[in-house]
């Protein structure tokens, strides 16, 4: 099992911020895994950072990264995967297959994992829809469990592991026959919306950077507030859509930070609206930062 001791993980995120962290761990199969978290009880566990802002001081402890565990497995219509496989790689393997219900994972590069943990969708579906069970990590009980949907409480963007501390171990979904060609217009369809509408990884970005207020769009209430023209340091808000950051190159977890409270307060002067941060954070804080995170994930369930 791979373990690199003062990483730089700037260059495994989507946002390429963040410094050293003091230890990455890459277990290898879902045996290593859980007997990493037996071992470091208190580790992060990421897949492959496309919604975490990591500090630029780093991390002062122990991540675990899951993306060396991508097994998966197809039966009738049961799709099984480890929590390391990323979701455009399942999404066109099930196409091939006949099977429907994964067009979204196509347009986005998060992992199993952290789908699950995120409740991720876009374009109309969402892991909810299709998930039947999946093995978590019982990080309080200190044992493998299983949860099925009803026990999930998902809802917007969120689910029961963000409230408890489970980590996700595989995932279980089921989808639905179609014709593949119908399956793949879909997922080209998909596409072809994030070019026009969303920037690709060569802007490194984290998708969108706040939640989306019941009934609102965060996107329009940004561009309402004028945040289209707003940036610090390294970071700016993309002229396409205001709620993604970009980071020029230059960008550290301060910048991104004061770039994403002056878009809070701007919405909340002019709509009274107070936006919930869907990107997370991982590691030290400098007073800035921590006085900045007090205020924007205030609401939050668990960072
Ligand atoms: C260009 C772009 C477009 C995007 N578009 C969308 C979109 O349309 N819809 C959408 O929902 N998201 C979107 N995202 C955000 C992101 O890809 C998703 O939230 C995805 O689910 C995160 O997966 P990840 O593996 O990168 O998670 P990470 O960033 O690695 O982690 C995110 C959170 O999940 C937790 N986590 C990760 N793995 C596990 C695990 N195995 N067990 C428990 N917790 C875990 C982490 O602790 C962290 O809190 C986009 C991101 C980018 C960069």
């Amino acid at each position: 099992m791979l373990v690199e001791n003062d990483y730089e993980v700037k260059k495994l995120t989507s946002l390429k911020v963040g410094g050293k962290v003091e230890k990455v761990i890459f277990p290898e199969n879902l045996d290593e895994f859980a007997a990493c978290l037996q071992e470091y009880p208190d580790a992060f566990v990421c897949g492959n950072l496309t919604n975490t802002l990591v500090s630029t001081d780093g991390y002062n402890g122990v991540l675990i990264l899951t993306t060396k565990m991508t097994n998966f497995s197809i039966e009738g219509t049961r799709v099984q995967a480890e929590c390391g496989l990323k979701g455009p790689k399942l999404s066109q393997s099930v196409a091939e297959k006949g099977l429907s219900g994964l067009e979204f994972m196509v347009a986005f590069p998060g992992t199993i994992g952290g789908e699950v943990f995120m409740n991720a969708g876009a374009h109309g579906q969402m892991i909810k829809d299709v998930f039947i069970k999946g093995q978590f990590f019982d990080r309080e009980q200190n044992k493998i469990t299983t949860l099925t949907k009803d026990e999930m409480d998902f809802s917007y963007r969120t689910s029961i592991c963000q409230k408890r501390n489970l980590t996700v171990l595989s995932a279980e979904f089921e989808l639905t026959e179609k014709p593949a060609d119908e399956i793949k217009a879909k997922m080209k369809e998909n596409l072809d919306f994030r070019h026009t509408h969303q920037p690709s990884l060569a802007l490194p970005n984290c998708g969108s950077v706040f939640r989306n207020p019941e009934g609102n769009s965060s996107g329009r209430l940004l561009e309402q507030a004028g945040a289209k023209s707003f940036h610090i340091g390294g970071a700016r808000v993309w002229e396409n859509h205001a709620n993604f950051i970009i980071n020029d190159g230059r960008a550290t977890s301060t910048d991104i930070l004061e770039l994403m409270l002056m878009m809070y307060n701007s919405v909340k002067e002019k709509s009274g609206i107070t936006l919930m941060p869907e990107v997370r954070y991982l590691g030290n804080k400098n007073k800035k930062e921590e006085d900045i995170c007090k205020i924007l994930y205030q609401n939050s369930i668990k960072m």
